[in-house]
């Protein structure tokens, strides 16, 4: 594996790879990776010729400077853990990323605008505005994301559909513990205590799960039911949300839904969803 740090170098090893009609599969993380990430990159060596992963903490997307300095950054563990796996990881600075005078910002709407984009004013574009910049230096056939974080995957999705950018966005399912608490990077900040009570969060969504398939359909008392099983372990619930697959609000179940949970444990907020098809 190749570590890359320079925008223009990146460039100019994705730009032979496709003159020599290669598939590039590309990965974007935060690093702090887990088996979640590894899955998305081991979908992608089996599916491209060359694979890409890109760690970049993007300070565009935090919504608060503590949220962001105390981000997990173990780069060393990070190489060994996917050094089989990928071809080139690129470690760009950030002000590699955001040279001074940079000044371009991309905004997805009405998707971008409700639920994590309501809790956390800036945060898609900042997301989408990085991820538009690594997708035109990698310049992949195909991109992989996590179904973990729905919405996002939902916008990026949409911002290459309306930008016409020609890849594929592969959507991957949530990879889990044991306990069935969702793998995430800011996992490892949660205390043993509070890691436990985490594992309440699947079970919550999956009582959800459980009530639509046993002939509930009125979304308030499904999201009011959720919301008690979480208050024992939370001071703040965000939104629990029961929402059209492409996050329409609706009042009632009558098509396949997703639910999605955002919510503190301690002092870490955690997202987690659950989508019900019948
Ligand atoms: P992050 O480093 O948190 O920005 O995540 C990078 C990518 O990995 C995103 O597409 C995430 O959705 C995905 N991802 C994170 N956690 C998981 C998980 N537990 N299962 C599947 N994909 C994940």
């Amino acid at each position: 594996m190749k570590v890359i740090t320079k925008t223009n170098r990146l460039q100019k090893i994705t730009q032979i790879a496709l003159l020599n009609k290669n598939t590039i599969g590309f990965i974007p993380t935060m690093g702090a990776l887990h088996e979640g990430h590894l899955t998305l990159i081991q979908q992608a060596q089996k599916e491209n010729n060359i694979v890409i992963v890109s760690i970049f903490v993007n300070p565009k997307q935090f919504n608060s400077i503590k949220d962001f300095n105390r981000y997990p950054q173990p780069i060393e563990q990070d190489k060994a853990l996917i050094r089989d796996y990928a071809d080139y990881l690129f470690y760009p600075s950030v002000e590699g990323m955001y040279p001074d005078g940079f000044q371009s910002s991309v905004h997805v709407g009405k998707l971008a605008e409700t639920l994590e984009g309501e809790h956390r004013p800036g945060h898609f574009d900042g997301m989408a505005t990085v991820v538009l910049k690594l997708l035109h230096m990698c310049v992949p056939t195909r991109t992989y994301f996590g179904l973990k974080d729905y919405q996002q995957y939902l916008i990026v999705k949409q911002m290459v559909k309306d930008l016409n950018l020609p890849i594929k966005i592969v959507g991957v399912p949530t990879i889990r513990e044991e306990s069935k608490l969702a793998l995430s990077s800011r996992n490892q900040l949660l205390s043993l205590h509070d890691k436990t009570s985490a594992a309440q969060i699947f079970s919550a969504l999956q009582n959800g799960k459980e009530l639509i398939m046993g002939g509930e359909r009125d979304v308030r008392t499904i999201e009011k039911t959720i919301k008690t099983k979480l208050e024992p372990i939370s001071k703040k619930i965000d939104y629990v949300a029961v929402r059209s697959l492409s996050l329409e609000a609706i009042t009632s179940v009558n098509q396949d839904v997703v639910i999605l949970v955002a919510l503190y444990v301690g002092d870490i907020r955690l997202i987690d969803n659950i989508i019900v098809r019948f």
